[in-house]
């Protein structure tokens, strides 16, 4: 099967891209720290609120048209065992083994407010945009995979069961006017969508009000540069699946082994570039052979 043009003009704009990205890689890791747009939305998730009920998931997947995966169940039901190509969304629990506690938490992507995954990306499929959004451009993506390496909360997916494969990750319901629907659905306001600012202060202010109730922080204020989803819970985060980052931007870390290995990659991506020009000449001569021929 032969390349196509798009195809082969996405691979040469592959290397050109390497060889900015490298440049941009270097003066990116010398840059302050973020500070938080003021129009950033995001959701806040109370772990001790969720009842465990997965409507968000439902949810999630019929406003993003996403097939369930029922691949667990043996086809009954929605049961992804973690995010993957069918789950944007996924509720999972977690049970102390010594204590017996429990805690629901909600996984999907983060939206971070300096995101690895955009820092990773080298065309610009991954970009932060309106209201501080981490949206996903399947027409600049290449398949890749550096943003799902990239992304230090293990978010994005890749279509591996089909023929031309996206990632899939949340992008906080961007199509919808009326906002995310896992939380138009959520029955109890475990998750909520507002200002990254008013969750934020609402959080400290249950903190403050229930200081028995909860582990004293909010996870997402400041880890890995902070997000602009954001968590409180009664059980410890990194228990959760949350990793204890400190307050440092994770793209710092990823642009440094991205300048190394851009460096490297550079001339392979653009002798790939070069292999594709020279497929899609031969794929195109032996038609115009035939038509000077007169041959069918
Ligand atoms: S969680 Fe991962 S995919 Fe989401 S914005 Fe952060 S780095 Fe990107
Ligand atoms: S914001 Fe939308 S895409 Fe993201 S988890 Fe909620 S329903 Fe799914
Ligand atoms: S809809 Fe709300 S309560 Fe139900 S699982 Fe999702 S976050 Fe938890």
């Amino acid at each position: 099967m032969g390349i196509s043009r798009r195809s082969a003009l996405k691979v040469m704009a592959a290397a050109t891209a390497t060889m900015v990205g490298t440049t941009l890689g270097v003066h990116q890791t010398q840059a302050a720290a973020v500070v938080p747009r003021p129009d950033a939305v995001g959701m806040l998730y109370d772990a001790t609120r969720c009842i465990g009920c997965k409507a968000c998931m439902v949810a999630c997947n019929e406003a993003n048209d996403v097939t369930p995966d029922t691949s667990a169940s043996g086809g009954l039901w929605d049961m992804p065992l973690d995010l993957n190509e069918h789950a944007k969304n996924i509720i999972k629990l977690y049970r102390d083994p010594a204590t017996g506690a429990q805690s629901f938490v909600k996984r999907q992507c983060m939206h971070c407010l300096d995101p690895a995954c955009v820092g990773a990306c080298m065309l610009g499929a991954m970009k932060k945009g309106d209201k501080g959004i981490v949206s996903y451009d399947p027409d600049l993506c290449i398949g890749c995979r550096y943003c799902e390496m990239g992304c230090p909360f293990n978010v994005p997916k890749f279509e591996w069961s089909k023929a031309i494969p996206k990632l899939v990750k949340c992008e906080l319901c961007r199509h919808r006017s009326q906002g995310p629907a896992c939380c138009e659905v959520c029955p109890v306001g475990a998750v909520i969508y507002g200002k990254r600012t008013d969750l934020l202060a609402d959080a400290h202010q249950r903190l403050a009000q229930n200081p028995g109730r909860y582990v004293p922080k909010v996870y997402g204020e400041h880890e890995a540069g902070g997000t602009q989803v954001l968590y409180l819970a009664h059980v410890d985060f990194e228990k959760l699946g949350l990793p204890a980052y400190s307050d440092e931007p994770v793209p710092r870390r990823v642009r440094t082994i991205q300048d190394t290995i851009y460096k490297g990659f550079v001339a392979p991506v653009a002798l790939y570039g070069l292999l594709a020009a020279v497929m899609l000449r031969n794929r195109e001569k032996p038609d115009s052979t035939k038509r000077e021929d007169g041959q069918p």
